[in-house]
């Protein structure tokens, strides 16, 4: 299939499961446009990763990299990781938390995010270096109260909450929360929206220094 738009996404998230109550119906719509979307997972377990893989399959993911770690054990020994992936999967824009998030596991997340996404545009640190043009912070349970941008998923929202679905081990510990949450935030920022059902992110354009001064030159701010 030939994509509607160039670009791909790699989604960085620190649990599975976040990957669909974040951003399921962003991922689903813009595989079924042809993107090409990676996912890479900081924390999870067998079971976990089982769930996790299963997901990303209905929501038409390429590339799903999981990792064996504690929920909470997300630190800075994992940019690493994080920088290697992006030089992999070579994404135009990631999608992660927001450093505004309540849980300290996805604020540590966003962080080292931002930091891997600068690291791996170095040219003088890596020869297969990657630009990331944009950075998107989904929403969990903390709501933005200033989004930049509304993601219409009423489309893809159906197939998101199937994704949800897969996450069994989650779905019984919190008693159907995050699928009510999830069904009831989509339908509130579809009001916003003017459309049945949408996700929020804000924008952040990352910084990319040194060598790359040259490219971020502009002619004119119009
Ligand atoms: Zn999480």
């Amino acid at each position: 299939m030939t994509p509607l738009y160039q670009g791909s996404i790699l989604v960085v998230i620190a649990h599975p499961d976040d990957e669909c109550i974040g951003a399921g119906g962003t991922i689903k719509k813009h595989t079924d446009q042809g993107v090409d979307t990676d996912v890479l997972c900081l924390t999870g377990n067998e079971v976990r990763n089982e769930e996790i893989r299963a997901a990303c399959k209905v929501l038409g993911v390429r590339e799903v990299y999981t990792n064996q770690r504690d929920d909470f054990a997300i630190d800075w020994s994992l940019e690493q990781d994080i920088v290697s992936t992006i030089l992999k999967s070579r994404p135009t824009a990631i999608i992660t938390h927001s450093a505004n998030d309540y849980n300290r596991s996805h604020v540590r997340c966003s962080k080292i995010v931002t930091d891997a996404v600068e690291w791996a545009s170095h040219v003088t640190m890596h020869e297969n270096a990657v630009r990331v043009d944009r950075i998107y912070n989904m929403e969990i349970n903390s709501l933005h109260s200033r989004p930049n941008v509304l993601v219409d998923v009423s489309d893809s929202f159906d197939a998101a909450m199937n994704a949800l679905r897969k996450h069994t081990s989650q779905l019984q510990k919190a008693d159907g929360f995050y699928l009510r949450f999830y069904d009831a935030r989509t339908r509130l920022r579809g009001v916003q929206a003017s459309c049945e059902r949408a996700e929020a992110f804000t924008v952040s354009f990352p910084f990319h220094a040194g060598p790359f001064y040259g490219r971020n030159a502009v002619e004119s701010l119009v």
